[in-house]
Order: C-alpha cells, then structure tokens, then sequence
C-alpha cells in the first residue's frame, strides 16, 4: 500500500524518475520507505511473512510493521507508534511461545535486520537481537569462542538474553545473560540508550526485558574459551506407567546432584517413551562414570556417542528449524524433587496418557548460582537448580483444543501443589500470577525501571511489566 503511496508521490515529483525514494520530498508520509525503516501493512506481500512468528498456534494482525534497518529507524518507527497511540511490540527470533513479539492492531518493531556480529576484541562481540544461535556458533566457534545460549538454532539472541537463556553450556559458564556486558536501547519515547554508565538498565535486560520497557538494539557479550568436544549419553525406557517414572525421576534428580558443572542433563517424559539425556563438554570422570553406571541398571536401552567436536555436538540439538503448531511452557522451577514428589503422579498420569505430550526437566544450577552474576542480574530464580517444561505438539489444528485442555489440566495439578517459580523465557498465557511467577521479588524493582524508561506504557502485551 505505501509503496503504491510512494510511487504516486515520486511520479508527481521533478525526480520522479529517480529510483531510491527522497525522504526530504515525502516527509510527510509516514509510510515513505527509507534507509531507517520500512512500514508494512495489511495486504502488503511481506506483512503476511513478517507478521508469523515460530508458533503456527498464533495468528495475530498488528496495523504496523516497521522493519527497523538501525537505531534511527527504531526511534522513528516509536514516535509514529506514539502519534497514533499504538502499542509496540518487538520481534527478534520470534521465537515467543505465546507470541508476545506480534499484536493485534499495533505496531510491531521488526529487528530482522540487525542480526550482523561484530567483532571488539578476540573475547568481545556486538551482536544484533535478531542473530540466530546458529548463527552465532558459526560466527564464533570457528574460533573457539562460545557463548552459552540455548540449543535451538533459529532462537533469537535478542529474546533468549533478555529473559535469561539457559542450555547446555549454562551449568558451565552461566546463563546468558550473564555474559552480557551492554546493551544500546531505544525506549519508550524514542530516545537511544546506552547501559553503559546505567547498571540499572543493565540489570534489567538481564531477565527482565522481553518487549517490557525498550526495543534492544545491540547486545555486547563477553565470550569464553570453547569446550574442545561434547559426548552425550542416553537412556531410554518404553511403555512406562506413572509409578515407574515417578521412581525415575526421583533417581535422577538424585544422580543429577552429583554431575559435574560440565555436563548438562534432561529428563523426558514423553507419552509413554522416557528419555534420560547426559551431555558433557568436560573431562569424563569417575563421578560420571558411576551416574551413568546408575541410569543404565534402570533403563531398557543405552547409548553413547563418540565424542564429538563441539560446532558439530550442538546441532545434534538445533531442533525443527520450520514453525509448528505447539504449546510449550514453564511448569516450574524447583530446589529440588521433594517439591514436586506429593503431586508428580498425578501429572505424569496425565502426560502418559496424552499422546503428543511431554513432560521435561533440565538441569539448571553450577556457575548459574554463582553470587555476583546472581546481583549483577534481574533472572530471579537462581536458587532452583531444575527447570521443568510442559509441551505439546500437532499436525492438525483439530488436534489443539483437547491437547491445550490436558496442557492446563496438567499446569493447574502443579500450581494447586503451590509451584510458583517459572521462566519468563516460556511463559504460559494461562498463568494468573504471572507476575510473582516470572520475576518474583524483583517485580517491583522492575516496574521503577520501566517507570523510567517507559512512562507512558507504550510497550504493553498481556503479560507486559504494568
Ligand atoms: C523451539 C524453541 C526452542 C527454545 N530453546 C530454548 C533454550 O534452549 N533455552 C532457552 O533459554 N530458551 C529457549 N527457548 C525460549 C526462548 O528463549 C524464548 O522464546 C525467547 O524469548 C525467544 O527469543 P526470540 O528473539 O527468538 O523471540 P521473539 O519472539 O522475537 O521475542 C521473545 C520476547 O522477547 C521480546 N524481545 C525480543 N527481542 C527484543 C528486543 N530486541 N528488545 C526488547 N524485547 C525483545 C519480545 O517482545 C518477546 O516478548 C526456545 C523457544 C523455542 C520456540
């Protein structure tokens, strides 16, 4: 639409005829393409594109799309979304599970555009929020460099560090956001910010800022010296009733106290099919011997892989890197299984008697306690060393409503047995007291910061820092 506006405008225009757009002549068009932003909307060929996001469940239609080329671009697109009393949401990897990074009838700020990596130093990178992990290990493992991130390839570095970001490596070297060292910002009212001499915007994006006060421009990450290799080692048994992977899991949260900080694991419960995964970019010692010693004894089937160089490891876990249709949430952190042990049976019935459901939990803990990463960050769940996620997948959108029932009926055995810890990195739209569950005692730390640098709650979805 605006480009038919632009083409009208440029032909009436002495320099009708030249073919790069001149922003001076059209000024007044807010939907005039220049080298900042470019505006979408409905019925433009790559609305339909930009609009979707990783989750196919999702379909929402916001009035605006401003795909955003820098910083100016940014700013530019907040003031019209300000003019015309727009909500902004921002998209990075969109990769949001409840699709908070598109909205009905706003503005989204498209990031697609800054994704490049820039080099600082040999051990300090800039990187723009839309930069995809795989991009990312591309970028800096050739050169033993690592950053821990998550293990899906198409997640966005922009979300996964401002809600936290865990995975393999995190136990290791901490979350994500841990190695953050800056952040440049473009807030509320289009000013462009800076965390360099602002340790409490910082401490914010650590954990706190999912389209919550600003859209993140640049992320500066301080990189560590890369595990050479990855072995990973696996367990499974078939056909499992409630009480035999109740007596499962009790055992690996056992086992799993006793990991060393270079080993990663999961537990799987998928339908009727549990799966135990062990991963470890360190040394193989005896301690790790004797863990998997222990899961082998009570597991049908085994197996380890060869040791493998760490770029090639990790994309055994990049995942479908196409949407799906899917619901995939927190369902809680926990200190440990005593949290959990009085309801377990009751969701796990559940989850063995729903096909296309799984039941997980990850290890969290090691360097991700440690105390200054714990200050210097607004992630306020440190001291649960497990995070447990619920997920559902289908093919057919006639699937999704018994699928989604199950889902919440299996959220609400764990809320009602009081679990209150959950990652704002998978959250559940369903969740009432969200606010407690995502960023608990700092809640109110963050809304003083959002006060600031979002006075008029321009940033606003469902469960958005009120
Ligand atoms: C398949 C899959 C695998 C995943 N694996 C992991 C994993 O291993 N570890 C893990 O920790 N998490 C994982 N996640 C969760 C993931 O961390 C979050 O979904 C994350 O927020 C996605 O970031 P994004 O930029 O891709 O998504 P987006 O949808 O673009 O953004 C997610 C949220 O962050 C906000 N946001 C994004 N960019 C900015 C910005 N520049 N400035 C301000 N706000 C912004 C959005 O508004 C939205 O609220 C996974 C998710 C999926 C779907």
């Amino acid at each position: 639409m605006h480009r038919k506006k632009f083409l009208q405008l440029a032909l009436i225009s002495p320099l009708g005829l030249l073919a790069r757009p001149m922003n001076w002549l059209i000024s007044n068009n807010p939907f005039a393409e220049n080298a900042d932003v470019t505006y979408f909307k409905k019925g433009d060929a790559e609305y339909e594109l930009l609009r979707k996001g990783f989750n196919k469940r999702i379909d929402k239609y916001p009035e605006i799309i401003a795909r955003c080329n820098n910083e100016k671009g940014v700013s530019e697109a907040i003031k019209l979304a300000i003019k015309k009393s727009l909500s902004v949401a921002v998209k990075s990897g969109g990769h949001c599970m409840e699709g908070f990074s598109c909205n009905n009838n706003g503005m989204v700020i498209n990031l697609s555009a800054l994704n490049k990596i820039e080099w600082l130093d040999e051990n300090t990178i800039r990187v723009g929020p839309a930069c995809t992990l795989a991009m990312l290990y591309d970028v800096i493992l050739p050169k033993n460099k690592i950053i821990p991130g998550g293990s899906c390839a198409g997640v966005g570095i922009g979300g996964l560090t401002l809600g936290g970001g865990y995975g393999l490596l995190a136990r290791k070297f901490g979350l994500t956001c841990d190695s953050l060292q800056s952040v440049t910002m473009v807030d509320g009212i289009g000013n462009i910010r800076t965390s360099d001499n602002d340790n409490e915007l910082l401490w914010a994006c650590k954990g706190g800022n999912n389209g919550n006060f600003g859209v993140v421009t640049s992320l500066t990450f301080k990189l560590h010296d890369a595990p050479q290799t990855m072995q990973s080692f696996k367990f499974r048994s078939f056909n499992v009733n409630t009480v035999f992977a109740k007596a499962i899991l009790e055992k690996w949260f056992a086992v799993c106290g006793r990991l060393p900080e270079s080993c990663f694991s999961a537990f799987v419960l998928n339908h009727k099919t549990l799966y135990i995964l062990i991963t470890n970019a360190g040394k193989h010692t005896p301690q790790l011997q004797q863990v998997i010693n222990e899961l082998k004894s009570v597991s049908d089937k085994s197996t380890n892989s060869i040791r493998q160089p760490l770029a090639s490891a990790l994309k055994n876990y990049y995942g479908r890197q196409y949407p799906l249709y899917f619901k995939n949430a927190s369902a809680g952190l926990y200190k440990d299984f005593s949290e959990i042990s009085g309801c377990i049976e009751k969701a796990m019935e559940l989850v063995v008697n729903t096909p296309g459901m799984i039941y997980q939990v990850n290890t969290l803990g090691g360097k991700i306690l440690n105390k200054e990463f714990e200050t210097a960050s607004s992630f306020p769940h440190r001291d649960c060393i497990y995070f447990s996620e619920l997920q559902s997948y289908w093919e057919q959108p006639a699937q999704e409503k018994k699928l989604l029932q199950r889902f919440q009926q299996v959220q609400e055995v764990f809320i009602n047995h009081g679990i209150k810890a959950q990652y704002r990195n998978y959250p559940d739209i369903n969740f009432k007291d969200w606010k407690e569950y995502y960023y608990s005692k700092n809640y109110v730390r963050l809304q003083t910061v959002k006060r600031k640098f979002d006075p008029d709650n321009l940033f606003r979805y469902e469960q958005s820092l009120g």
